[in-house]
């Protein structure tokens, strides 16, 4: 059975547990979803979701509690919304511990002060999708010589969504929308390599 890990360090966690269930129902998937703190429990994850927060914060915490080597050891594709996509990048334009797993140059809070917080259709997999933005990141840049790069949506001439090998990073919250689309997603890429 697939096991799935919320990263439980800081942010909106009881969101993206809820939207994993609701899509593995959906697809019929069997499996199991808990929160995770520690490496411990991340070792015998198939996959994790990092939500939104305070990505500096969550960097540290998984810095410190060496999350960042397990889930590279491991090579546990993960799944960072907002704060998580942050945290996937290899570089942005602030210094901050990163688990650096994608070639890819964010840029934090990209929408400025009156776009703080938005809604916005967006287009991703082929479907309309609700986009919930909080002071949410853009991907600046990506290592196009990178053939395992796949950008999944772009909004407002910003890469908003990017697939590198199993990790997805996404600028917007899909576990703040009804729409379980891209959790089914996430779920079925895992199920592929297992
Ligand atoms: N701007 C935040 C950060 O970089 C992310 C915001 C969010 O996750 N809603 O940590």
């Amino acid at each position: 059975m697939i096991k799935i890990g919320i990263l439980n360090l800081q942010g909106a966690v009881s969101e993206h547990y809820d939207m994993t269930k609701k899509a593995a129902e959906k697809i019929n998937a069997e499996i199991t979803v808990e929160a995770v703190r520690y490496a411990e429990d991340i070792k015998t994850c198939d996959g994790i979701i990092i939500s939104g927060g305070e990505s500096t914060v969550i960097g540290k915490l998984i810095a410190r509690r060496e999350i960042d080597k397990t889930i590279k050891d491991k090579n546990i594709p993960v799944l960072g919304t907002c704060a998580g996509m942050v945290l996937l990048a290899k570089k942005t334009d602030f210094n901050q511990p990163l688990l650096g797993l994608m070639d890819i140059t964010v840029k934090r809070n990209a929408y400025g002060r009156q776009k703080d917080s938005f809604e916005a259709p967006i287009k991703i997999l082929n479907h309309e999708y609700p986009g919930v933005f909080i002071r949410a990141p853009a991907i600046k840049s990506y290592d196009k010589t990178k053939n395992d790069i796949k950008v999944l949506s772009e909004f407002d001439g910003e890469i908003i969504a990017i697939q590198q090998k199993d990790n997805i990073a996404l600028s917007f919250h899909p576990e703040l929308t009804e729409n379980t689309l891209i959790h089914e997603y996430f779920i079925k890429e895992i199920m592929k390599k297992i």
